[in-house]
């Protein structure tokens, strides 16, 4: 059952697995401990790639979070995933690392890292894990479509880099776990989503999330400045919709850090479907509105024959006074007398809600994960198996499934592989009809 280098894959095979990222892995490694004969197709040189980039390097590989609020952070449909992470959950995981000698730790939020703090222990240990099951790795083994007869899946046609011209590899059962498009130097183009449209699937339109923004206006002078503790609220057509607390970043060309991420969902979905979009700013979320004026107060009569910018220094970091001011019409040097009736308002009203209208949005080169994909609709959530094409399985971030930062989106991949594995080869080996 050998894949000679560069020549042809001989089989027969039980069952085939597209993509060994965390999904696949997961997926042809539970697959083959119920003794199934697998084979892992991967395109890239080497398997894994944007596991090995998660987390800033340090892997963010789930949340010890329990079921509930694991389901609370993913969308559209977190309930398709009950028997997935019934199959597999956190601490399976977590206790799969370890027969493989990665220890983990809990840390903020209750999110989960190695030990060691490096995202490649993680992916050699996983695919030493799948090879010691029996899994057969194929690298640079590019798959380009599905053989399928009468609503049957039966063997895809791979490309070898060495090899040149397709070759077609039959199996009793196929497990698509090639990834979304975000990022796509680790190998993920979407690949998997026109498979699974050329074969009758809905895919929903995929988009970039979990990313940053682009605003008008941009405070330059703010450029990297970081703000812990603010809030960022969403507005659509003028209607507040969400918003989150937390860390907000000034970047070149607009906001980013974790409240943006975590509402970049809705922001590029409301902007795909033509509406207006802005968020604004509460720089001081801590003190309401009259507690704030009492304190300007204060601050104002403490620098009673000063400037703007003393003033302003006691309220905010250095590098937003000039972009404020500009918005107040108010010069740094001009005297804090300036700020009294209407003027005084219009910072006050500024340092709760500091508007910036969103013009654009990072694209699929730095989008952490894609939303969008296989529509659930498509897949049974017990076996993670295809609706419309039988023996034909789906796993990972393919599916149209996505989740906030926090080790959900790679706690999505590990389930679903898993389940789709272990449905695929109970399908694959079960005794065929005399
Ligand atoms: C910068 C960054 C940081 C992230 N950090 C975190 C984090 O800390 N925590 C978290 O939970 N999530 C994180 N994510 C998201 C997480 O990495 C993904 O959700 C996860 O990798 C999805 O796993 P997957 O196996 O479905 O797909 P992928 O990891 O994308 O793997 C798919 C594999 O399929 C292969 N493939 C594709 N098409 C073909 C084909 N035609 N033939 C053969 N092989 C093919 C690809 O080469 C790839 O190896 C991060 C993502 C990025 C980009």
């Amino acid at each position: 059952m050998k894949a000679a280098e560069g020549g042809s894959i001989r089989g027969p095979w039980d069952v085939v697995v597209v993509g060994a990222g965390p999904a696949g892995l997961l997926a042809a490694g539970r697959a083959a401990m119920l003794g199934a004969r697998v084979l892992l197709l991967e395109k890239m040189g080497q398997p894994a790639r944007k596991l090995r980039i998660t987390g800033k390097g340090r892997a963010n590989l789930t949340n010890m979070k329990p079921l509930e609020a694991h389901l609370q952070e993913i969308y559209p449909e977190p309930r398709f995933l009950r028997q997935a992470f019934g199959a597999f959950f956190h601490h399976d995981l977590v206790a799969l690392l370890q027969t493989q000698g990665v220890a983990t730790k809990v840390e903020r939020d209750d999110r989960v890292f190695p030990a060691s703090d490096q995202a490649w222990d993680v992916a050699d240990a996983l695919i030493a894990w799948a090879k010691g099951q029996g899994v057969e790795l194929v690298q640079h083994a590019r798959v380009e479509g599905l053989v399928i007869a009468d609503g049957i899946f039966s063997g895809l046609r791979v490309v070898r880099k060495a090899a040149g011209p397709s070759q077609t590899i039959e199996a009793r059962c196929g497990i698509l776990a090639t990834g979304g498009q975000s990022y796509p130097g680790t190998g993920s183009t979407g690949d998997g989503f026109r498979f699974a449209e050329a074969t009758g699937h809905r895919v929903e339109t995929p988009r970039p999330s979990l990313v940053r923004i682009e605003t008008n206006p941009v405070l330059a002078s703010a450029q990297g400045l970081v703000l812990k503790n603010v809030r960022l609220t969403l507005w659509i057509d003028g209607k507040k919709q969400a918003s989150e607390f937390g860390e907000a970043e000034f970047t070149a060309k607009g906001l980013a850090g974790a409240t943006v991420l975590r509402l970049s969902r809705r922001i590029v979905e409301a902007r795909l479907a033509g509406r207006k979009v802005a968020v604004s700013l509460d720089l001081k979320p801590a003190l309401d509105p009259a507690k704030l004026e009492a304190r300007l107060l204060r601050d104002m009569e403490a620098h009673r024959d000063g400037r703007c910018q003393n003033l302003l220094r006691s309220l905010l970091p250095p590098q937003l006074i000039p972009g404020f001011c500009e918005q107040l019409g108010l010069g740094v040097a001009d005297p804090i007398a300036r700020i009294q009736g209407p003027m005084r308002k219009k910072l006050l009203g500024l340092l709760k809600e500091m508007r910036f209208e969103v013009s654009g949005h990072g694209g699929w080169e730095e989008a952490i994960i894609t939303a969008g994909g296989v529509s659930v609709r498509d897949l049974d959530p017990r076996t993670m198996a295809s609706r419309k094409i039988e023996n034909l399985y789906f796993a990972g971030e393919v599916i149209d499934l996505d989740a906030n930062t926090g080790g959900y989106n790679l706690q999505i991949a590990f389930s679903t592989g898993w389940l789709a594995g272990e449905s695929a080869a109970r399908k694959a080996t079960e005794p065929s009809p005399s």
